[in-house]
């Protein structure tokens, strides 16, 4: 057993000290109005696709965001997927992605017939790496008529989606400026990230358009949900008449002017999201007071780096993070195993977007960063009420 390990396990505990009981990663808080707006909907019978609690999610989400827009969906990847949909990702495209996410990203690209060319990520911020994706454009793309074309396989290269992973803000200036430079359309998967901030502007405002997750793991939950954001009005109208079937209003008559997605986000669960998204702050301050508890143990804790915000954002700390150094990865396991068997549930980061069959094939840069990060990040207990006991 290596000492580094148990001096890992020690420290979780000293933060979270609850030895009898089981303390999951990452647990959904109901203290607020969530009864009383979900009896709502059950007592009106308006629980589906008419009632009043999406408008107001859509709307409390637009101005919580600072976004124009928001249109609430059945969850994160069906946002995904429109939001490819609708900047115009054809079958054939390429869509850079990070290797280093959660599935739902790689997936919506598939969805679209389109094929996911994989960018690697930096340690800062464990998302894109815009330094090196600009070198990588450098040496393998071509502009031509004001779209990006990979050299090597003559592809389209339509957009890229960076993903703020854990709810740490990508470097959004920089990446912003490649996107411009090679006419690459910025799509943000903000999942992870609602609260997060980078430079003082909230995640997932930074896009031409963006997705948002409400699954149950997230900071907040409708149960299953999501939303599109976007500052352009005329996205949003096309997001949510596509979201919505693509019914065509009247008050009778069923006219749909193309194919559309059932991806509209129940009343049921939008009276869920009014609830939780006004303990968000509250959310937000449990989850700061957590991580800098992690962050004060594992300062006396060598070899092992406690993941924080950078100078210019602000994180939401959904999920915490240890990053071993590369000497002790050897050791995860170790730690993985210690952990879960007392009680204390950790994991390891999602296995690389190319290491699953599926994408094995599919393009990519070096990605030496994301493949050494796999090897050593484990999210660690980050419920928001254990940032108040
Ligand atoms: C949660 C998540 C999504 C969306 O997930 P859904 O379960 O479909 O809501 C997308 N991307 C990332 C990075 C996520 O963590």
């Amino acid at each position: 057993m290596s000492q580094l390990a148990q001096e890992i396990i020690s420290a979780i505990r000293k933060v979270v000290p609850y030895e009898d009981t089981f303390v999951p990663l990452h647990e959904p808080s109901f203290q607020g109005n969530e009864w009383k707006y979900v009896k709502e909907t059950i007592d009106s019978t308006f629980v589906s696709s008419v009632g009043k609690y999406v408008d107001r999610f859509e709307k409390d989400l637009a101005e919580f965001t600072g976004v124009k827009r928001a249109v609430a969906v059945v969850n994160g990847t069906a946002a995904l997927h429109v939001a490819l949909t609708l900047v115009g990702v054809k079958k054939n495209d390429e869509v850079f992605i990070p290797s280093l996410t959660f599935i739902a990203t790689a997936n919506a690209v598939s969805y679209c017939q389109a094929t996911p060319h994989f960018v690697d990520s930096e340690e800062s911020t464990l998302g894109v790496d815009p330094y090196k994706l600009k070198s990588y454009l450098k040496e393998i793309a071509i502009v031509k008529n004001d779209e990006c074309f990979n050299k090597q396989t003559g592809r389209r290269i339509k957009a890229i989606i960076p993903m703020h992973t854990f709810g740490h803000p990508v470097d959004m200036d920089q990446l912003i400026e490649v996107c411009q430079q090679y006419h690459i359309d910025l799509i943000e998967d903000a999942a992870e990230s609602l609260g997060s901030y980078y430079k003082g502007q909230h995640t997932g405002s930074f896009g031409k358009i963006s997705a948002m997750s409400f699954n149950g793991n997230k900071i907040m939950t409708t149960g299953g949900g999501g939303a599109i954001l976007t500052n352009d009005e005329r996205l949003a109208d096309m997001a949510k008449h596509i979201t919505t079937t693509a019914k065509v209003p009247h008050k009778w008559e069923y006219v749909h002017d193309q194919v559309g997605f059932n991806y509209r986000m129940p009343n049921i669960n939008a009276a869920l999201g009014c609830a939780q998204l006004e303990k968000v702050p509250d959310f937000l301050n449990k989850k700061r007071s957590l991580a800098h508890k992690y962050s004060e143990v594992f300062k006396g804790v060598p070899g092992v780096t406690f993941k924080q915000e950078t100078d210019y954002s602000q994180s939401n700390y959904w999920l915490n993070a240890l990053v071993l150094d590369e000497a002790n990865e050897g050791i995860r396991d170790e730690i993985l195993n210690l952990s879960n068997s007392s009680n204390l549930m950790t994991r390891p980061v999602w296995m690389l977007m190319n290491h699953l069959p599926m994408f094995r094939n599919c393009p990519s840069m070096d990605i030496s960063c994301a493949e050494s990060l796999e090897k050593r990040i484990i999210n660690i207990p980050s419920s928001s009420e254990l940032g108040d006991k």
